[in-house]
């Protein structure tokens, strides 16, 4: 079975074309500048990579030309669209009617309509690519795969914000998590690589450009660090996380600023870039900071900081901690960060082996002691394989 995943951002489509035998990757590649001027696809299968330029006005057009590449004669890898067996979609945000994925039909569709108000940047460009793929391959069923879903478990103490209770029945004001996708991969990993060990309560830790912790106690998630959208929680490359809502208003107020000026400011300009004024990225700021950039150096140790107190309050919550995953393009990568959050840890059972750790990058590793309790590990996601696999359950179980 091939399966095409799909995933719509405002101005770009990351896609992977997967042949579900192996499972191996096809074809994979990514839209950019849809809407902008200068846009291009980059293009990846058969071991050689293309950048292909052109007028890209939206997403049904991007979709449309990364389809004619992946059946063209010399840098495609499939002969018809016939081969294409389903696309599995990535959607930002279900609310509360998705605890898993599901088969996009009209009613879905509708829901999903529903659901634009508690994600507006995310989840119309999501939809852009159900309609655009609906009108293009008519006949390939799509499945939609939610960063909301797996949260879905989380009891009603952890998902409340303590405040009027009608906003909740009104506005559907509560927390919802994000990154579920990443955070259930890498659960299903541990779980797999710790057989037979003792993995009743996990704290998985997904540390990329957007970063979010969850607790999981027996394969569901009780709590996460993302709220309502995906701005609350810890220190982000450009999101600030957690702050004294009362913040807000005040900024507002010193600042004459509006809505929407305020949203950008804790969205875009906050986090690592805000307080380091270098970068959003963890290497350019390890770089600065290791040049001894000393606002570089706060914005880690406010990051790991972050981290570090989030695990405490997950430990607490779930009653103690049997392992702690690293992943995302930071806790995959970053050894320095992986210390700096997990030493000095031994007063949770977590015995952290700094030699072990040293140098791991994108590879599944067991990072504490060899007997410590806890065990730390580095575990790499593979979102696109998730949907992939979600993707094929369900057509499979349709059929
Ligand atoms: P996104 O959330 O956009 O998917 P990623 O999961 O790819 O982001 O993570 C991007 C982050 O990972 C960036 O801050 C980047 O600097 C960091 N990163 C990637 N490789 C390394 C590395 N070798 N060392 C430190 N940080 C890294």
């Amino acid at each position: 079975m091939k399966i095409i995943v799909i995933n719509c951002g405002s101005s770009s489509v990351k896609y992977q074309l997967f042949d579900m035998d192996g499972p191996a990757i096809l074809a994979k590649g990514v839209v950019e500048k849809i809407g902008l001027n200068g846009s291009f696809i980059k293009h990846e299968s058969n071991g050689s990579k293309n950048t292909f330029e052109g007028e890209i006005i939206d997403h049904q057009a991007g979709i449309e030309y990364m389809l004619g590449i992946l059946i063209s004669k010399e840098h495609g890898c499939i002969s018809s669209f016939d081969e294409i067996d389903a696309v599995g979609h990535r959607v930002v945000h279900g609310g509360e009617k998705f605890n898993s994925s599901v088969l996009i039909t009209d009613e879905v569709i509708a829901m999903l309509e529903e659901c634009i108000q508690l994600a507006p940047l995310h989840n119309p460009p999501n939809l852009s690519g159900i309609y655009a793929m609906s009108s293009l391959l008519p006949n390939v069923p799509q499945v939609g795969a939610f960063d909301t879903a797996f949260h879905q478990t989380m009891p009603d103490h952890a998902y409340m914000y303590a405040i009027p209770y009608s906003l909740y029945t009104k506005h559907a004001i509560r927390r919802y998590g994000f990154h579920g996708t990443s955070h259930r991969y890498v659960l299903r990993r541990a779980l797999e690589i710790l057989a037979g060990r003792n993995v009743g309560r996990i704290i998985t830790c997904h540390l990329g450009n957007g970063a979010s912790v969850a607790a999981i106690v027996d394969g569901k998630s009780v709590d996460t660090s993302m709220g309502l959208t995906p701005v609350e929680g810890l220190v982000m490359g450009t999101r600030c996380g957690d702050l004294d809502p009362g913040i807000i208003t005040y900024v507002m107020q010193c600042e004459d600023i509006g809505r929407g000026t305020v949203n950008t400011l804790i969205n875009k300009h906050s986090g690592l870039l805000g307080v380091s004024g270098v970068s959003s990225d963890m290497r350019e700021l390890e770089a600065a900071s290791a040049k001894g950039n000393e606002r570089a150096q706060l914005a880690l140790r406010m990051f790991r900081y972050r981290i570090r107190k989030y695990i405490g309050a997950y430990a607490a919550a779930m009653g103690g901690v049997d392992v702690v995953v690293f992943t995302g393009g930071i806790g995959e990568n970053s050894d320095s960060t992986r210390y700096e959050i997990a030493k000095d840890m031994e007063f949770l059972g977590l015995e952290f082996d700094k030699d072990k750790n040293a140098g791991v990058r994108g590879e599944e590793k067991i990072i504490s002691k060899d007997g410590s309790r806890v065990t730390a590990m580095v575990i790499p996601t593979d979102e696109e394989l998730v949907i992939a696999q979600d993707t094929e359950a369900i057509i499979r179980a349709e059929k």
